[in-house]
Formats: C-alpha cells, structure tokens, sequence
C-alpha cells in the first residue's frame, strides 16, 4: 500500500473503494471524487483491500445492472464482515461495515429510496450487529444468549459467526485465568 497515492490517502478512500468495487466505472469514480484518472487507475490495480475485493473479477459484472453488481457486492461485503468478525480482526470488520454503509447508501440512491427510516433502519442493524459483537468479546454469555435467539429466528449463520466470537472470548477468559493462577 504505498504511502504516496492520493487515493490511499483519501479521507473518502473507502466510499470510493465501495464504488470501484461495486463496479463503477473507473472514469466515473475519478470524476465523482475529482481524482486523476491514472490515480484511480494505479490504486484500482495495485492497492484495493484484496479482502474487500477478492470476489470481484471471478464473475464478471457483465449484464448485470448496476444494482444488482451492488447487491451482490453488498452480500459479499457482509460475507466478508462476517468472516472478519470471526477470526477478531477488527480492522477488516471495520472496513467492511464502512463500505457496506458507503454501498447501502449507493443502492438506496440508485432505487430512488429516500424513506430515511429505511436507511436509517440498515445503519441501525450494522452497528447493532458490531455491538453485539464486541459485547460477546467482553461478556461470552450475551452472545451464546443472543445466538440462540438468531437460531430460533432461523439465522443460522448470524449464530454460528457469533457462537465463534464467543467461543474465542471463552477461551481467552479461560487463558487469563490459568495465567493469574499460575503467577
Ligand atoms: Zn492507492
């Protein structure tokens, strides 16, 4: 990641990471955040987060609309967040939440939607879901709690992601312990 791209640096890097990797064209992107088109071109090539972008490219967007591309990338953002979420790396947790909000608020755009309760309503539900998250780090209980509600409601995979959170934080709390008793 080098230091010296502009678009790296760029306060809006990750809504304009969301529309690259919804798709947008190149052109656009650059036009949009009045960036010189070799500037895009060069971080589109060499620097978008690779985690981020792993699934664009196998299945070429060709034919698909705009908003499907955006969909599709949405889910694979959310698959992305998830696995992140498991395996506690924050950092892709939070990227990942940032560009799916960046790409919500494109689709809601794009489909006319401005019921801001709509948009509000997603919003809530993303930071609900890295709350949730973080309260299983500090308090494993809540989050088996909360995991078997999921379940009940048939979100299987929303309680498996969370069930491992916990796990995880049992483990450490588990680790903590041994090591107070040893010292
Ligand atoms: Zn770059």
């Amino acid at each position: 990641m080098a230091r010296s791209c502009i678009v790296c640096t760029h306060p809006e890097r990750v809504a304009v990471d969301a529309a690259l990797v919804a798709g947008e064209t190149q052109a656009a992107v650059a036009s949009t955040y009045s960036l010189p088109p070799s500037s895009v071109s060069r971080h589109f090539r060499g620097h978008l987060d690779t985690a981020l972008v792993g699934f664009s490219g196998n299945e070429a967007g060709e034919g698909l609309s705009l908003i499907d591309r955006l969909v599709r990338s949405l889910g694979d953002l959310e698959a992305v967040r998830r696995q992140a979420l498991t395996s506690g790396n924050s950092g892709h947790v939070i990227r990942a939440a940032a560009a799916s909000n960046a790409l919500i608020q494109t689709l809601l755009d794009r489909l006319g939607v401005d019921d801001l309760s709509v948009a509000t309503d997603l919003r809530t539900a993303h930071f609900l879901a890295l709350s949730v998250g973080a309260a299983t780090r500090v308090n494993p209980e809540t989050g088996r709690l909360i995991a078997a509600r999921l379940r009940d409601h048939g979100l299987h995979d929303d309680a498996a992601a969370l069930d491992a959170v916990a796990a995880k934080a049992e483990q450490q709390q588990f680790e903590n312990r041994q090591n107070g008793i040893e010292k």
